[in-house]
């Protein structure tokens, strides 16, 4: 069984296409999604439409979530909050009611816990060796999948309780071992923020035990283009072209 792990979307189709097609050609069974399919990006209908028929378990993100609370949309920067503003208009009611149904963590049958933020916290960011801890010492799972910082992150905590951090760039492999268990972020298909503007999303192969990182190139020109018609602020079309 190998599973390809998205995150952090963003209403970007093109990015999101094409690390669909890296994934198919990697030969996965099963794509899970850990969150903000929409916001930011000019293409929420459609990333709705394309995650729901291609992904077997969605997480709600931050962003999904925000499309039917007010509360958590309370905490969006001005830039964020008119961007869904713009989002929400452009839903249809049944991408509406798909976004606001999505859990904000649940098992995958394999064993993973898949979360946005953190397990029980969906809206905190696991960004340190420390918070991986917590989150690791907060479920007894194997492996905890985590996006929401739209930063790729892996650690490894052994029996002894300390957390080690993983080398965990494109390409890199690290292999699963028993009695150790393991934190991941597969950073973001639409909103890369490791000064790297490629999509990156993972795969997990059970059988090999192992788990990877993966870049995809897209045209970020296109999604920018879209963005600017769009109206959508200009700094989220700018980020784009470096990663941040
Ligand atoms: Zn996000």
């Amino acid at each position: 069984m190998r599973l390809g792990i998205i995150s952090d979307i963003h209403g970007n189709a093109v990015a999101l296409q094409e690390v669909l097609i890296a994934l198919e050609d990697a030969g996965v069974d099963e794509i899970i999604c850990l969150g903000d399919v929409v916001g930011y990006g000019p293409h929420p209908g459609l990333c709705s439409e394309i995650v729901r028929g291609s992904c077997s378990l969605v997480i709600a993100g931050n962003h999904d979530r925000a499309l039917g609370d007010i509360e958590v949309q309370g905490w969006f920067n001005p830039v964020a909050d008119s961007a869904l503003e713009w989002t929400r208009e452009r839903l249809d009611d049944e991408d509406l009611e798909w976004l606001l149904a999505l859990p904000s963590e649940a098992p995958h049958a394999e064993g993973p816990l898949c979360c946005h933020g953190a397990p029980g916290a969906p809206d905190d960011y696991v960004l340190t060796a420390r918070d991986a801890r917590d989150a690791l010492l907060a479920s007894a799972c194997g492996i905890i999948l985590c996006g929401h910082t739209h930063r790729p992150m892996a650690c490894d905590i052994n029996g002894r309780r300390q957390c080690t951090w993983l080398h965990w760039c494109d390409g890199d492999v690290v292999p699963l071992e028993k009695g150790h268990r393991y934190l991941f972020n597969p950073g973001s298909v639409g909103q890369p923020r490791d000064n790297d503007s490629r999509a990156a999303y993972m795969v997990i192969d059970l059988a090999r035990q192992e788990a990877s990182l993966h870049r995809s190139r897209y045209e970020v020109g296109a999604t920018q283009r879209a963005m600017r018609s769009a109206g959508l602020p200009e700094e989220l079309a700018k980020r784009l072209a470096t990663g941040v």
